[in-house]
């Protein structure tokens, strides 16, 4: 008989993992129960590499210590998100980590995980309005933005430069809790220059409704680019883009290419991002995308897998913010990690020296 083609390991297992997400069925991606038990651990989407990361990372850590664990993904569908949390609790999970869709739909799903006293913790995003959230594990994300803006301010040297320079600014999915906080960072340190006239804003949006992005959707912010540019940039140039996620970087390259951009004559302005996904770094080592913002996923699972085995020991869960994150109903304790700006300057260090990826990868 012949034998099927060898697949390398992680092929067949990506492959294995697609296979089981696509059927949908809760019982489907489902692991057995640990000898401690088992653990729901609901995730937005696989559309972008970091969530794939988180997931994979939480399953391994908490496997390590005894659980079994249910990870699904929704595809940003928040009704299939719903569903799979319901599903969850119906199979009787010992505690649920979540990282929200919408922040503010998971709200009855809660109120059933409560009857059934299972501990919730939100992972990375914040749910919003509900009482039955016990823990958030995070990074800082005001300092996310603070990092991306002061990127700005850094590389046009604002300090010294009078400009004006040209900016154009993006902000996140209006129903992720995150979106609200990053652009508060950076503009805590960009308004200043726009108050006194460094910084111009030529398109005139500046309000979060006016950029935000829905889904996070690199396509959505690349039409909005085009618009943008041909609405306000005929006869002038963009100088730098705050973009708050490595996807919407990119979409906005992209636009800025269509029209010119990318060349000795006409270089791409300073584009920030975050997530150090492959694509946005492999487009820093190509001199394209300026910055990034890496939030260690290896370090958020840890820190997660820790704070849900205290939880279901009756130990002290590990926090250190409790004022920070109110989501309308109460205060969530919380666990904020430090995220870090990396450009091409020291993306070998962190990255590749700090074992994220391997160099060969970033070419
Ligand atoms: C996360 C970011 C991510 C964004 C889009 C946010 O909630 O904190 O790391 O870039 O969602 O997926």
């Amino acid at each position: 008989m012949p034998r099927p083609p060898l697949l390398p390991v992680t092929a067949a297992l990506s492959g294995a993992a697609l296979l089981l997400t696509a059927c949908g069925g809760v019982g489907d991606a489902a692991r057995p129960d640990g000898e401690n038990g088992v653990i729901g651990i609901a995730m937005p989407t696989q559309s972008s590499e970091r969530w794939i990361d988180d997931g994979d990372n939480m399953v391994a850590e908490f496997e390590d210590r005894g659980y079994g664990t249910d990870l699904q993904y929704a595809e940003d569908i928040v009704e299939d998100q719903v569903a799979q949390i319901e599903n969850m609790i119906t199979r009787g999970v010992d505690a649920l980590v979540i990282a929200s869709i919408d922040g503010e739909a998971l709200g009855d799903v809660l109120d059933m995980a409560d009857d059934s006293d299972i501990p919730v913790i939100a992972y990375d995003r914040l749910i919003m309005g509900s009482e039955h959230v016990d823990y958030y594990a995070t990074f800082d994300n005001f300092e996310v933005g603070v990092l991306q803006g002061q990127y700005i301010v850094d590389t046009l040297d604002l300090e010294n430069e009078d400009g004006p320079f040209n900016i154009e600014l993006f902000g996140g999915a209006p129903d992720d809790n995150n979106a609200y906080f990053f652009n508060d960072g950076a503009m805590s340190v960009l308004q200043p220059h726009i108050d006194e006239g460094t910084l111009e804003v030529p398109s005139g949006q500046t309000s979060m409704e006016q950029i935000a992005t829905t889904r996070w959707d690199g396509s959505i912010a690349q039409s909005r680019m085009d618009n943008l540019l041909s609405a306000n940039y005929s006869d002038d140039e963009v100088h730098a883009v705050l973009s708050p996620f490595d996807g919407i970087s990119l979409g906005v390259i992209e636009s800025l290419r269509a029209v010119g951009y990318a060349t000795e004559e006409q270089p791409l302005p300073v584009t920030t991002g975050q997530d150090a996904d492959l694509s946005s770094v492999r487009s820093i080592v190509a001199g394209e995308q300026t910055q990034t913002v890496f939030k260690d996923t290896r370090a958020l699972a840890s820190q997660t897998v820790d704070m849900a085995e205290a939880l279901l020991n009756d130990e002290e869960v590990p926090v250190n913010d409790t004022e920070s994150y109110d989501n309308g109903v109460q205060v969530v304790p919380s666990f904020l990690l430090e995220p870090v700006s990396v450009d091409l300057d020291n993306y070998h260090e962190v990255l590749v020296e700090g074992g994220y990826y391997e160099e060969s990868e970033l070419e």
